[in-house]
């Protein structure tokens, strides 16, 4: 039968291939991005007795009250954004919800979307099933900044939407203040909307400043602001996410939301709402995975790879050319396989095939498990 599928371009994403076959092989796993180390324990125990003091049923549909509150309160104080919890916050099942409802919400047929590259996986498929049209920029290699004169060549009477990510995935990248002035000089006077994936807001480094769009009020008025705890308290496996957006916007977002997922899991919605109350925890993670990144940049200094830098998330981008002239799906499957170490070959979150000799690896580890990682990569 013709399936007539909607994403024939689309395979099993490149997380899966690589778990997948960092396990048949017995590598490392430096290729999807996840902690290797365990939740806070008071963190359970709090999931925990909410689940005993029976909350077990659905959530409502935008959230448990004290969660959006306590996201409103710690928004207001990192980023000086009020956002009302009532109208303009939604729970969601995770970050990935989040941005498909939010492109779900406002792509029309037809309408072009603009895609910095390389794109954080997910944005593509969720832009064409809603008809829309992506339309690329690559960022510029090896530092990987935005090419804003680029965009604007790239802009039309039918662009709808701009979608953003910072800190980037896989890159490491992180948007400055001359960025914002860029961005917020493009849009205005224009009915574009901006989708910014801020999911890694708390893993930046070297005392960089996260410019959430929430900061600045032109760019917050026509933005969905997208967040997960799963990066926050190491649990990439609950799910848990949010949406900033104003009252308009947030009222068409909750349309979809409502018959994607309804609502997402009561208990640890609470135990977050309880858990969030303890600021350290997420203050302190700037400099935990700082002295993480440079822990592992010291362990493979004596490699043949070369780092390229990395301002914030869990992810190191490390160049082979000195080591192979294989393109990137080739050399990390072999690394994976002969040299007992997975990553991530970053030419996959382009449209184009890119051979920029370059791979992604995540620190979010331990440090036995980074010494183990660099030992073998310091062999290669
Ligand atoms: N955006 C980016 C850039 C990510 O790296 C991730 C992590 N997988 C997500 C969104 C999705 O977040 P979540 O796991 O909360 O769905
Ligand atoms: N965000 C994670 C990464 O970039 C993986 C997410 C997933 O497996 N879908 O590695």
């Amino acid at each position: 039968m013709n399936t007539r599928s909607k994403l024939p371009d689309v395979g099993v994403t490149i997380f899966t291939v690589m778990s997948r076959l960092a396990n048949e092989h017995g590598a490392i796993n430096l290729s999807q991005g996840f902690p290797d180390f365990p939740v806070d324990p008071g963190l359970i125990d709090l999931v925990s007795a909410h689940m005993k003091n029976g909350r077990n049923q659905y959530a409502p549909m935008q959230g448990v009250p004290q969660l959006r509150e306590a996201i409103a309160l710690k928004t207001k104080e990192l980023y000086g954004a009020v956002y009302d919890p009532e109208t303009e916050i939604t729970v969601t099942s995770g970050g990935t919800e989040a941005l498909f409802a939010a492109i779900t919400a406002v792509v029309n047929s037809g309408d072009e979307v603009i895609i910095l590259e390389p794109a954080y996986d997910s944005y593509v498929p969720a832009v064409a099933l809603a008809g829309g049209i992506p339309v690329f920029c690559p960022m510029r290699h090896p530092e990987y900044s935005v090419d804003w004169d680029m965009v604007i060549d790239r802009l039309s009477s039918r662009t709808r939407l701009i979608i953003l990510n910072t800190p980037h995935n896989p890159t490491g990248a992180v948007l400055s203040a001359a960025d914002i002035d860029a961005l917020t000089g493009i849009v205005a006077g224009t009915d574009i909307l901006i989708l910014s994936d801020e999911v890694y807001e708390h893993v930046i480094f070297d005392g960089r400043v996260h410019h959430s769009m929430s900061r600045c009020p032109e760019l917050a008025s026509r933005s969905f602001v997208v967040g997960s705890f799963g990066k926050t308290f190491h649990a990439t496996g609950w799910k848990v996410g949010y949406c900033l957006a104003p009252a308009g916007l947030s009222e068409e977002f909750r349309k979809v939301h409502q018959y994607l997922t309804f609502a997402t899991s009561t208990p640890v919605q609470h135990a977050i709402a309880d858990f969030l109350e303890k600021k350290e925890t997420y203050l302190g993670l700037p400099l935990f995975y700082q002295r993480k990144r440079d822990y592992f940049l010291s362990l493979v200094r004596d490699s043949r790879f070369t780092a390229i830098p990395s301002a914030g998330t869990y992810f190191q981008m490390l160049d082979y050319s000195l080591i192979s002239d294989e393109r990137d799906l080739d050399f990390a499957r072999r690394l994976t396989v002969s040299g007992g170490v997975a990553s991530i070959p970053p030419s996959v979150f382009y449209d184009k095939p890119q051979d920029k000799k370059v791979l992604r690896f995540c620190f979010a580890k331990k440090n036995e498990t980074l010494e183990r990682a660099a030992e073998r990569l310091c062999k290669i």
